[in-house]
């Protein structure tokens, strides 16, 4: 089509994938005499995808925040496994070079924002004295107590991991986890012996402690490979830590380095089509502009980095054209894609300990809990879940600490259940349980405002991050990552990162990935190049 624009590398998403990935194309190539043109596609009005950092006035308002005294991570929020290894460490060691608001924060309250950052494992933001555990009447757990269970649920879970990784037998790739701990005593299917030397009554506390993982991962127990139970969590060995100022500073210093060097950056730019074109070698993405006008634009490579949730719909927003192949489309098939939402609970003032970071929830016993005819739906699902609460002034910044608010982390079945319901109803049957559950640290008015995120039915997410199913396997991670399309077409994002999958780090690691990728098959086009001209010549 005579007309139509055509550049060098078109990426699709702005997340933190795509943007790495321009980034890496356009710090190798902008030394040269004509650096590569790169141009960003992103469906939202924003970049930074599943990271997504608001203030509390803009949560309120649904606007792009301005201020970063109340900042406030919607999606991601923790730097895991902060050592050298993890080039998030690197971002951040090479921006406190530069006057920029980019750091990592770790340690206590006093001494956040201090201490300069050491890229170790010195760096543990958790701190079990810190993690508070909640039991019946209201009462906190004894500290003795909760270490005690601590130290249970660490025993268990390492015989789980022994059994997937070093076990004697090699686990069913259809098994999950949830089928070893119904392994009564060592003699089920299994022979598991996870609760070897453990009470009855233990074993039912530390179950729960081990639910409140579905939070962690966005999948319950069962819907988990036990096969690959732990797989691609054991690369960096730092603990976490938190970007100052919310995640997005990440975003924000990313698109400021690759503008810079002529990224071409188009927000509100939705692709529906991708499509190999017969003459000239070339790749289009079909999109709809500001106005909504269908646009095209050609290239010669394109990296798609969308969600493994986007790429999962049934009736999917974005076609391939030639479709792609069937053995790509039953891997991503067989890939999870979980849910992980945050609730943001704002009270009139600090009700509970400031020093704590972390509470646990627990749900009562079966007995304790309400009939089911006396509470709605979601009221009962709240009641028998375990709820991880985290306390916002801890890891707020100086300015902000004074800011009463709760995060609550949902996990399946409660993360999806939530999308149903209003913010409001979410808020009440939330706190109902938790000023219950917390009520010995004194009576709490309602919250005054509460903000649900909704990213199972946000149409550009599909979910939080990516899980290997039982079935699945890293395979199918390696799969969804090679290029089709005789190398035209290539694919990144945190699913495409086998070893660190469901993170921002493997997200950036996928963008630089593919990058180098291109960068490669461009060097190979242009040395062709050349060799065509020297023998014309
Ligand atoms: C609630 C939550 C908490 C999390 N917590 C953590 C954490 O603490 N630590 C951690 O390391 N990770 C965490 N994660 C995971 C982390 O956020 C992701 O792994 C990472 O941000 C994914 O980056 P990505 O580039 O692969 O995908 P995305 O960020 O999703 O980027 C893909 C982009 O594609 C765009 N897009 C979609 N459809 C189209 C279309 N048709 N046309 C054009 N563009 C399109 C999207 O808008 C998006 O910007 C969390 C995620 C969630 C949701």
């Amino acid at each position: 089509m005579s007309g139509t624009e055509s550049v060098d590398v078109v990426i699709v998403g702005g997340g933190v994938s795509g943007l790495a990935a321009a980034k890496k194309l356009l710090d190798a190539k902008c030394a040269q005499e004509e650096p590569l043109k790169v141009v960003i596609l992103e469906a939202r009005d924003r970049l930074g995808g599943r990271i997504h950092t608001v203030s509390w006035d803009d949560v309120a308002a649904s606007e792009q925040y301005t201020k970063r005294e109340t900042a406030l991570d919607l999606g991601a929020s923790f730097v895991h496994g902060v050592s050298k290894r993890n080039p998030l460490s690197q971002v951040c060691h090479e921006v406190d070079d530069t006057p920029s608001q980019l750091r990592m924060r770790c340690g206590t309250p006093d001494t956040v924002d201090q201490i300069p950052l050491k890229l170790d494992d010195e760096n543990e933001i958790e701190d079990s004295d810190m993690s508070f555990y909640m039991g019946a009447q209201g009462r906190r757990v004894a500290q003795a107590e909760s270490r005690r269970l601590d130290k249970l649920v660490g025993v268990v879970l390492t015989r789980l991991h022994k059994l997937a990784v070093e076990g004697p037998i090699d686990v069913d790739e259809s098994s999950s986890p949830a089928l070893a701990f119904c392994d009564e005593d060592g003699n089920g299917p299994l022979k598991a012996d996870l609760w070897k030397g453990i009470s009855a009554d233990d074993r039912q506390e530390v179950m729960k402690l081990i639910r409140i993982m579905d939070e962690s991962s966005g999948a319950t127990l069962d819907s988990l490979s036990l096969r690959y139970w732990d797989f691609g969590v054991e690369d960096f060995s730092g603990g976490d830590a938190l970007v100052s100022h919310g995640y997005s500073q990440l975003v924000e210093w990313l698109q400021r380095q690759i503008e810079v060097k002529g990224a071409d950056v188009r927000l509100s730019a939705p692709v529906d089509k991708i499509e190999l074109l017969d003459q000239d070698d070339l790749i289009a993405a079909h999109y709809k502009d500001e106005q909504d006008n269908s646009k095209r634009i050609n290239a010669r490579y394109l990296i798609c980095s969308l969600p493994l949730g986007v790429l999962q719909q049934k009736q999917p927003d974005v076609s391939f054209d030639p479709a792609l192949p069937p053995r790509r489309k039953a891997a991503l098939g067989r890939l999870g894609f979980g849910l992980l939402n945050k609730v943001v609970l704002k009270y009139n003032k600090i009700w509970w300990p400031k020093g704590a970071q972390w509470f646990n929830v627990l749900p009562p016993p079966a007995s304790a809990q309400q009939a089911a005819d006396e509470t709605s739906p979601l009221a009962k699902t709240v009641s028998q879940s375990c709820l991880l609460l985290h306390n916002y002034s801890f890891v707020a910044s100086k300015q902000s600490r004074s800011t009463a608010m709760l995060v609550v982390y949902l996990g399946p079945p409660l993360s999806y259940e939530v999308e149903k319901y209003t913010d409001e109803e979410v808020g009440r049957a939330l706190h109902n349980v938790i000023s219950k559950a917390m009520s010995s640290f004194g009576a709490a008015a309602d919250p005054i405002e509460t903000f649900v995120t909704r990213w199972h039915s946000d149409p550009r997410a599909r979910g939080s991050y990516s899980h290997l199913p039982p079935g699945s396997s890293p395979l199918d991670m390696i799969e969804a990552s090679s290029s089709l399309w005789e190398g035209k077409l290539g694919f990144c994002g945190e699913h495409t990162c086998h070893a660190n999958f469901a993170s921002v780090h493997g997200a950036w690691m996928s963008g630089v990935r593919e990058a180098e990728r291109v960068l490669d098959c461009i060097g190979e086009d242009e040395e062709e190049d050349d060799d065509e001209s020297s023998d014309d010549d």
